[in-house]
């Protein structure tokens, strides 16, 4: 994942500096410490300051990773450094060298390490509050289901399943259980993106007239021989991977989802990579209700990253705008100016508070579903030539 930027020394004081942001400022005219209405786009959050603030006393939530590949290893494990709701407290992996590894990195005791085949054992282990999967796709739902049934809310990380199917079952397990189910949607966390939901859903430059989203990532600078390019375990190229960033940019401008959407296939000029039942491009176009047309690309052999909407009175784009830093925006009014920010670590907090206080994650398990819905019928439009699709 070209999106992958390693944190490094100046991490910590990244994290406190977005923190105390988001915090301690009137960000975008919002109130001190309206942190969730923030994150749901600045839409009402029924959440109020106390149970915030109970939350935050209650002890810190322990979370148990799952998969020790590279999200979890460069990011969520350094993020969990830095979180005050939650911290690392278990893994499991199935290779014993890395379990030796992380146990010694980050003090781990072996009561709360796991492998594949005494997962289900995390049940009896009131160490482990959440269990985050951070495995490959299509295996998203079979660990989601087990950690429901061991009684353990969930963090999955996107996409949240390979097929509506599965993420429905997830929900359903997850319903079963009483536990919460959220997604992994960092940008939610994170003021660039904030602030686009802010001026679509509010409607800062009157309405929007039309959106853009690309995001590519080149994977063929390194290895074909990887999961992502294997259909059964990522059930999809790069629309599964990364262009569900732009479905997902597309739906927390407007605050809706869309109505229809009709896509095209790319032509694959690499067979040695894409030769596994995966896309090696895809273009798309969602459209809303209200007549609103986001044009949406992605693709495994070019580098792209940006998110744009034009309203009625002004513009904003936001490039890089999915990467975890380095991010770069302006308006028709000027330049967008926000402090990086660990959204890792933000987003990890905030699941953890609301869980905490048994609420819903501001990305619950729904959004993921609404979210497999979409991309299905992205997917049923490009194979049948670009018939337009109803989504359901
Ligand atoms: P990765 O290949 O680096 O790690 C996958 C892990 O799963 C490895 O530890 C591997 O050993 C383990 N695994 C278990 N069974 C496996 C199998 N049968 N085949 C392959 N690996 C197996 O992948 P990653 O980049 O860490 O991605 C993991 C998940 O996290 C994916 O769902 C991905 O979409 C998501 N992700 C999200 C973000 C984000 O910004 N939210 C970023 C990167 C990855």
């Amino acid at each position: 994942m070209k999106n992958n930027i390693h944190h490094s020394a100046s991490d910590r004081r990244r994290f406190i500096k977005g923190f105390s942001f988001v915090l301690g400022s009137t960000a975008f005219g919002l109130p001190l410490l309206s942190l969730s209405s923030c994150q749901s786009g600045g839409k009402t959050d029924e959440q109020s300051t106390e149970e915030i603030q109970a939350a935050a006393n209650s002890r810190k939530l322990g979370i148990a990773l799952v998969g020790l590949g590279q999200y979890s290893t460069e990011q969520l494990a350094p993020a969990l450094q830095e979180t005050a709701h939650c911290y690392l407290a278990g893994i499991v992996t199935g290779t014993p060298s890395k379990a030796e590894e992380w146990k010694s990195k980050y003090s781990i005791p072996d009561k709360n390490i796991y492998n594949y085949e005494t997962f289900d054992q995390i049940a009896d282990n009131p160490d482990i509050d959440i269990v985050y999967i951070v495995l490959p796709n299509s295996m998203h739902a079979e660990y989601t289901i087990r950690a429901a049934k061991a009684k353990k809310h969930v963090i999955c990380e996107k996409p949240m399943a390979t097929t509506v199917a599965d993420a429905q079952r997830m929900l359903d397990a997850c319903r079963e259980n009483n536990v919460k189910l959220a997604i992994g949607y960092r940008l939610h966390y994170e003021p660039f993106n904030k602030r686009v939901m802010e001026l679509g859903q509010q409607q800062v430059y009157g309405k929007v007239q039309s959106i853009e989203a690309a995001n590519s990532q080149d994977m063929t600078k390194d290895s074909p021989d990887v999961w992502r390019l294997d259909k059964e375990l990522s059930g999809g190229g790069p629309l599964m991977d990364v262009g569900i960033y732009c479905v997902q940019g597309a739906c927390y401008t407007l605050g809706k989802a869309p109505a229809a959407v009709t896509a095209t296939f790319g032509e694959v000029t690499n067979q040695e990579y894409f030769n596994n039942g995966v896309e090696q491009s895809i273009s798309w176009q969602m459209e809303f209700e209200d007549g609103v047309i986001a044009t949406c690309r992605s693709s495994y052999a070019e580098e792209e990253n940006l998110l744009s909407g034009k309203a009625e009175n002004g513009w904003w784009k936001v490039d890089p705008v999915y990467a975890y830093e380095g991010k770069k925006g302006e308006t028709s009014e000027g330049k967008m100016d926000f402090p990086d920010v660990y959204e890792q670590a933000l987003q990890m907090d905030g699941q953890a508070q609301r869980f905490a206080s048994n609420q819903e994650s501001i990305v619950p398990g729904e959004m993921g579903l609404r979210d497999m819905k979409i991309l299905e019928a992205i997917y049923a439009s490009a194979r049948s030539g670009g018939k337009r699709i109803m989504i359901l």
